[in-house]
């Protein structure tokens, strides 16, 4: 089987890199049913899940998890959440994109599971990479569409609207919609829109239930001069 077993230094140091690899190895291989290791295959320079016998390499890459702003009459659309994990804490709409939709489907189609919630898709407002879990967030921003209706689905105990004075910072379930929630807030104040992106480095150990325990470092940050809010 065309693998190296004398795995490189520099790769046995990356923690994180090598927790999520063991956090996602499967036993067996899924083509023929051999036994995976971990090796560095062949003509690559990073270890994978290989299999000894058929040598099968099971990749592994970050997922993509798609939500809304959803905005009505200048409040947002928060789910409390029926399910673990952070069952009882207050998210944006969020969820895993399906193969076979855009970003954009995905955030409106998670809306409507969720909250049972129609949304206009406005633009896109907060991209958000969490690298030690594998992830990356993608927001959009939008409105409430008819029928203006909104409702908990299988997954929400509770769906509210909130105003920028009421956001429940406290009793929030990620690190993502926290920074989500917080520059929203911030762009009402000021009357006009960002669209940012950043990276979110938890702080080794952290519990998911922590959303402060991390640390955000933004890319960039820029106003959309074309969207401003209109004061009412
Ligand atoms: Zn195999």
């Amino acid at each position: 089987v065309p693998v190296r077993r004398d795995v490189p230094e520099h790769m046995l140091a990356d923690e994180v890199r090598l927790a999520s690899l063991h956090a996602l190895k499967c036993r067996f291989c899924k083509r023929c049913g051999g036994a995976m290791e971990l090796a560095v295959p062949t003509n690559e320079d990073a270890l994978r899940h290989v299999c000894i016998k058929c040598a099968y390499v099971d990749y592994h890459n970050p997922k993509m998890v798609v939500g809304m702003v959803v905005e009505h009459e200048g409040r947002v659309l928060l789910c409390k959440r029926a399910l673990e994990p952070c069952a009882g804490l207050w998210t944006l709409p969020a969820g895993y994109m399906e193969l076979g939709e855009s970003c954009a489907e995905g955030a409106a189609r998670e809306t409507m599971e969720e909250a049972n919630a129609a949304v206009e898709i406005a633009s896109p407002y907060a991209h958000l990479d969490i690298p030690v879990i594998g992830q990356a967030y993608i927001f959009f921003r939008g409105r409430l569409a008819a029928p203006y209706t909104y409702s908990a689905g299988p997954e929400s105990e509770d769906v509210r609207l909130f105003a920028p004075d009421d956001i429940p910072y406290d009793q929030l379930a990620f690190s993502s919609v926290l920074l989500t929630l917080k520059r929203w807030e911030a762009d009402i104040r000021r009357g006009a829109y960002t669209l940012a992106h950043g990276v979110i480095r938890k702080k080794p150990g952290a519990s998911y239930r922590d959303p402060d325990a991390f640390q955000y470092k933004e890319s960039y940050e820029v106003t959309l001069m074309q969207d401003v809010i209109e004061k009412g």
